[in-house]
């Protein structure tokens, strides 16, 4: 297989229109069959659900090559699963769990071409995603879906060095109890977009946002969650309202079985975050982002950057993801 003539070291993170998407239609109650196709445009009526009412979710995940040169993606299981829990909760169709698997497998076979070489430390990034496609003006769920997975070579997160990143407590707030923080719908990040823009000015990288009943603990950020570390111990919150992210939950795992550390999920005061030593950001994107410093309202709180744990539990999981460490059973989905 020839790949595509890419700097794939210099790419960033952007769009980029490779050849083959995958669509499946939902009409008339249930899924039609759905295959591939080049066209990456979609044509839909003005009034179609999801311009009027936002009704959309989506995921996002990886394939990249391993050290023995073969074609892999991380957990897409848990990706089906967690976007299964995001359609009922928006009263979508659920795309079935195997065959939203499948469809990554089809996406990534079409694109293997795009594909970024072993240490290149780029990858392919898949986002599927689901929309109410018919016209409606009453408020209610559309009749009509369409499920579509593109992909999009992106560049090394990490490019030149591991820079810890600056963030700030909010003053906005990102979730609700009992709303929609828990599902990765559109909607949560429509409704960041004025918040990440003001952090920008105002020189954070993020924002960490605090339970919006209590404003007294720790929730995530926009679009990742947070693991702190105090001695051998990993410590993230625990809340309804968080985005059970795939990149932390395969973390705790690994700390606790391949480096014996002690995890704890619970509530974290935001009072007591000047006693953890260690702060990073977790997600798909960069595995894990070091923070340097979380500023709340004039009050520096510092932290090691890629402290010693941070980079053991980076190093480890991405040791698994690439081959080069043995994973637990069904992590790595093997493509071609
Ligand atoms: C997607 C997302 C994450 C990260 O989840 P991963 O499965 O690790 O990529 C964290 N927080 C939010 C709000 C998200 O949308």
């Amino acid at each position: 297989m020839e790949r595509k003539n890419i700097d794939w070291g210099n790419l960033g993170f952007g769009y980029v229109q490779t050849d083959w998407r995958y669509v499946a239609n939902f009409k008339n109650g249930q899924w039609e069959e759905g295959g591939l196709t080049a066209d990456a445009n979609i044509t839909m009526n003005e009034c179609a659900c999801v311009l009027q009412y936002a009704q959309t979710c989506f995921e996002g995940l990886k394939a990249y090559t391993t050290v023995d040169g073969k074609i892999v993606c991380f957990r897409p299981d848990l990706n089906a699963a967690r976007m299964a829990d995001s359609c009922r909760r928006m009263k979508m169709p659920v795309f079935p769990e195997e065959k939203f698997v499948e469809a990554v497998i089809e996406t990534v076979r079409a694109n293997a071409q795009w594909v970024p070489p072993y240490g290149s430390g780029a990858s392919l990034y898949l986002r599927p995603f689901m929309f109410g496609s018919d016209s409606i003006i009453g408020v209610k769920p559309a009749n009509e879906f369409q499920f579509r997975i593109f992909a999009t070579p992106v560049g090394p997160y990490f490019k030149g060095g591991v820079k810890p990143l600056t963030v700030r407590i909010s003053d906005l707030d990102r979730a609700a109890p009992r709303g929609t923080g828990h599902i990765k719908a559109g909607l949560n990040y429509a409704m960041s977009l004025y918040n990440i823009v003001d952090a920008h000015e105002q020189g954070y990288d993020e924002n960490v946002y605090v339970d919006s009943a209590t404003r007294t603990h720790i929730e995530e950020t926009g679009g990742a969650n947070i693991i702190f570390i105090k001695g051998n111990t990993l410590v993230t919150p625990k809340s309804d309202t968080i985005l059970p992210s795939i990149t932390r939950r395969s973390l705790l795992q690994v700390a606790k079985d391949y480096l014996g550390m002690e995890v704890e999920e619970r509530e974290v005061l935001l009072s007591e975050i000047d006693q953890f030593t260690e702060c990073g950001l977790c997600g798909t994107a960069a595995v894990i982002s070091p923070v340097g410093k979380i500023v709340d309202h004039g009050k520096d709180i510092s932290y090691a950057g890629m402290g010693p744990v941070i980079q053991k539990l980076y190093d480890t999981l991405r040791g698994i993801q690439m081959g080069q460490i043995e994973g637990p059973a069904g992590w790595i989905q093997e493509i071609c």
